[in-house]
């Protein structure tokens, strides 16, 4: 079996581990660089870079539930146009 050159992503945990009391949002590998993630509040993707594990919020409302503790990023594939769908056709 020929393999594709093809890099695969393997996520590594990020210098600030998981905070065990923020929530966990799916990250996303875009072009191979960055992680993207799909903020609920904001109804937009926030970017990140590529490791899992706790970031600040992105969120532009200082409001947002998720400003007070961020977020754990887990990685949960390619980002493809059937995950930017998934997320953007939910209008909640
Ligand atoms: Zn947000």
């Amino acid at each position: 079996m020929t393999k594709q050159r093809q890099k695969r992503h393997v996520p590594t945990v990020g210098p600030y581990g998981f905070r065990e009391d923020a929530p966990t949002l799916k990250a996303y590998l875009a072009s191979g660089e960055y992680y993207r993630v799909y903020c609920k509040y904001c109804r937009r993707w926030h970017t990140h870079s590529p490791f899992e594990g706790h970031r600040l919020a992105h969120c532009d409302d200082p409001d947002s539930p998720y400003a007070p503790t961020g977020y754990n990023l887990v990685y949960a594939g390619e980002f493809t146009l059937a995950v930017w769908r998934r997320f953007s056709d939910v209008q909640s």
